[in-house]
Parts: C-alpha cells; sequence; structure tokens
C-alpha cells in the first residue's frame, strides 16, 4: 500500500501524436501509476467522516442483533389468528431494551412496542391500529400474515457479513453503519496533503495594486476551494516568478512538504520546455497535450516522492483539468477505489458546435422541463479565459471525443458540478 512510485508511463508531448492524448486514455494512464501513500491509520469514529476506509469491514453480530417488532401493537403467534381474526389473552408487555422474559404459550399475546425483541414463539405483529384491547383480552381484526411487521435478526446485515469494503468514503450513513455494529475505530487512509501554487511574472495577489500589463491571481483561489472541498490538507505556496531559482525552490519545497503538489501556467509550449529543465532534475514529469477543449496543455509525474499535476494558466481550464483528471487522481491517492464520475443523461437545448477528434467540455445549466426530463442549456461564451462560464454554469455537458456539433433536442452527457465533492 505504501509509496514506492511506480516507474512513470512514457508519454511526453512528443510521444503523442500530434492531435494529443485522448481524456479517457490520460486519466487511465495516471490512475495506473498513483498508490496512496502508507500506512493506514486507525481513528475514531467521529473522526473517520470523510476518510477513506483502508481495509474491509465486517460485522460482529447481526443488525438488528435480535428479532423485533417494526410496529407498536400485539405478537402473536401467527396459527393463533386465523383469517377472520381471533381474540387472546395479553400476558405481558415487551419494550425496546425490556424484553418479555419468556416464550409465548399457544392463545396469548404480548403487548409489544417497535424495537423490542419478540418473545420466542412470536412470529408476527397485529399493529394497535387493528386492536382492540379490553381488560385482559384483545381482539384481533383479520388477515394477519406470518411474519408481519417484523424485523429478523441479520436482516439488515448478517454476522460476518462485509459491511463496508476497502476504498469506501465515509459519509454520514457509513459513520451510522459502523456505530451499529458497535465499531469506536476504524483503520483509515491518512488525508492527502497537497501544495499548490501559481506561476507567472504578470500575477499579482489579492490586495496588491495592478500595474501595466498584470493580472490578479485567481487560480490560487479556485484551487484552494476545489481543494478544501475535496478534504485534504492544502499547502498555499503563493505565487512563484518565471525564474529557474524561484521555481526550483518551490518545486522542492512543495515536493517535501506534501502528497501532491499542483501548479498552473507554465506548461503551454512557449514555457514548458523551461519549466521542463527544472523538473527533469528534480523527478519524471511528462508533457502531454491533451485532445480536449480547454486545457490542452498538462504536465503529469511526479517531483520528489509527491505526484504532480501542472494545469495550464487560463483559469477555466485550470477548472476543467482540475475536475476532470486531479479530481479522480487525488481521489485515487486518497484510497477511494471507485473514481468514476457522476454523468447523467440530459436533452440539448442549443446547437453546440464541436470538431471531431476531442473532448468538449461546454459549461451548462440544468433545468427540467415539464415532464420531467433534464435538459442542458450552454451559458454561452466559452473562452477558456471566460471564468465568469464557470460561475454562471452548473455543469459540464461533455462532447466526446469521436462526436461533431449536437443539435437541439439531441441527449448529451452532463457532469453536475454538485457532484463534483
Ligand atoms: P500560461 O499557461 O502560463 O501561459 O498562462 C495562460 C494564460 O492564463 C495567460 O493569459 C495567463 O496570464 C493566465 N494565467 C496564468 N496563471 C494565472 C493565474 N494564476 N490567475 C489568472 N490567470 C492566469
Ligand atoms: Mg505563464
Amino acid at each position: 500500500m505504501s509509496g514506492a512510485p511506480r516507474p512513470f508511463p512514457s508519454g511526453g508531448l512528443d510521444s503523442c501524436d500530434w492531435d494529443g492524448l485522448r481524456v479517457e486514455e490520460a486519466r487511465q494512464r495516471m490512475l495506473q501509476t498513483l498508490t496512496p501513500p502508507g500506512p493506514p491509520v486507525m481513528v475514531p469514529l467521529r473522526a473517520a467522516l470523510g476518510r477513506v476506509l483502508a481495509e474491509d469491514v465486517r460485522a460482529r453480530h447481526d443488525v438488528p442483533s435480535s428479532t423485533n417488532s417494526a410496529m407498536d401493537g400485539y405478537a402473536v403467534r401467527s396459527a393463533d389468528v386465523p383469517g377472520e381474526g381471533a381474540s387472546l389473552r395479553v400476558v405481558g408487555q415487551a419494550f425496546a431494551g425490556h424484553p418479555y422474559g419468556a416464550s409465548l404459550a399457544a392463545g396469548t399475546c404480548v403487548q409489544i412496542m417497535t424495537g423490542a425483541p419478540l418473545p420466542p414463539g412470536a412470529d408476527a405483529v397485529v399493529p394497535q391500529e387493528q386492536a382492540q384491547h379490553r381488560g385482559e383480552v384483545v381482539h384481533l381484526g383479520p388477515g394477519l400474515r406470518a411474519g408481519q411487521n417484523v424485523r429478523l435478526a441479520g436482516e439488515d446485515l448478517a454476522r460476518d457479513q462485509v459491511a463496508l469494503t476497502a476504498g469506501t468514503r465515509l459519509r454520514p450513513a457509513e459513520l451510522g453503519l459502523l456505530a451499529s455494529l458497535g465499531c469506536a475505530e476504524v483503520r483509515t487512509h491518512r488525508p492527502l496533503r497537497v501544495a499548490f501554487f501559481s506561476t507567472g511574472d504578470e500575477l499579482r495577489s489579492v490586495g496588491q495594486a495592478l500595474g501595466p500589463g498584470e493580472i490578479y491571481d485567481s487560480n490560487r483561489y479556485t484551487l484552494y476551494g476545489m481543494l478544501q472541498r475535496l478534504g485534504v490538507e492544502v499547502l498555499d505556496l503563493g505565487v512563484v516568478r518565471d525564474q529557474p531559482d524561484a521555481l526550483r525552490a518551490a518545486f522542492t519545497e512543495a515536493a517535501a512538504a506534501a502528497d501532491a503538489v499542483v501548479t498552473s501556467g507554465g506548461v503551454s509550449v512557449g514555457e514548458a520546455d523551461f519549466v521542463r529543465r527544472i523538473l527533469a532534475d528534480l523527478g519524471e514529469v511528462g508533457f502531454w497535450k491533451i485532445a480536449m477543449k480547454p486545457g490542452r496543455p498538462f504536465a503529469f509525474g511526479r517531483v520528489g516522492q509527491a505526484a504532480f499535476f501542472g494545469l495550464p494558466g487560463n483559469p477555466v481550464a485550470v477548472m476543467v483539468t482540475f475536475y476532470q483528471f486531479v479530481l479522480p487522481a487525488l481521489l485515487h491517492l486518497s484510497g477511494v477505489a471507485d473514481t468514476r464520475p457522476l454523468i447523467i443523461p440530459a436533452l440539448a437545448q442549443d446547437r453546440l458546435r464541436k470538431k471531431p477528434g476531442r473532448t468538449e467540455f461546454v459549461r451548462g445549466v440544468l433545468a427540467q422541463d415539464p415532464a420531467g426530463h433534464w435538459t442542458v442549456r450552454s451559458v454561452g461564451r466559452q473562452g477558456s479565459g471566460i471564468l465568469s462560464s464557470m460561475s454562471r454554469a452548473d455543469c459540464f455537458v461533455i462532447l466526446p471525443h469521436e462526436g461533431g456539433t449536437v443539435e437541439p433536442g439531441d441527449t448529451v452527457a452532463v457532469q453536475p458540478f454538485a457532484g463534483l465533492v
């Protein structure tokens, strides 16, 4: 399970065909090289929320532990209550946590509350509303079925059954499930530490005045937000100038402090050569041209012991490449077994122009038509620098590699942002 890096698959700019690497292929290659950094740790149940199980968890006992009532009513032997109903003597009561202490004799019944164990011999519960209690006798209405309103021991989980598998991310439901098994602590992968920084001589941080030709560094904020949402520990290393010494120092510091390093800018053709030389010294990094829009240039590999993701500089490309590559890769590194995104079909409302031979990610807005079908509309201008297009959108429309232009009414694949962590 632990962190010895596997050999990095070749696949730099030069080894791709001129159109670039397919999105699915790039994702596949990345996942193949990444293993969660070890070792897993035992954590108390509450602290495990959002973490990823490092081993299967088996039920130590049946859940529920005993056969019990699903209703307030009367526990009976179904053989005592024929189709037309019957009158039975009430011999006692059973409450959750306070069982009736004996077996049920023929011709008798026990008043029972939800969650109370069924007395041995009883095999059905008649709800309160279908019973008339007078003195020691209760009259039970017609239509009883054996087993009705009874929860069987082990019907949720049987003893020794695998209740949760390694690679499961622990949500509130899993925390409750583990508690129902009596687990006070669980073995989980430790949270990832991810360092990130922006590169570019033109960048200023918020709070500083802009000089001519300068822009504010927005990528560090989108990256911060996306990483924070993912639940990893983030380390913000700021803006790094396009200077060899500064870049070398930043890469070295980031790789020493984190399990993964994410940068933006400096990977487009003009700048890549410069960064490539530094990274070649520090690790193993391939500069990939990916057959996608937006977000063509992308660098992936290893710096020191850390996984490295070099995203393009354009703000929309940063978000698209993060969600399509970095997110599944970081989930995988966190130990998550299933990193497939949520994709739903929707009816396109607009014509979406598209060239075959690359995957395109159009920013869209989902809605439902009067019949309840999902529809999707483009947010309009789609330039890779137009960050407001991401802000107006609530999904990506994924136009597949082979496909061409989409016409209104066509069914398209949509990835809702709500599914992205
Ligand atoms: P690059 O990939 O470094 O050539 O950058 C591509 C484009 O994205 C240029 O217009 C940059 O000014 C812009 N850009 C790069 N980094 C950032 C950033 N951190 N925030 C906003 N824009 C950026
Ligand atoms: Mg740059």
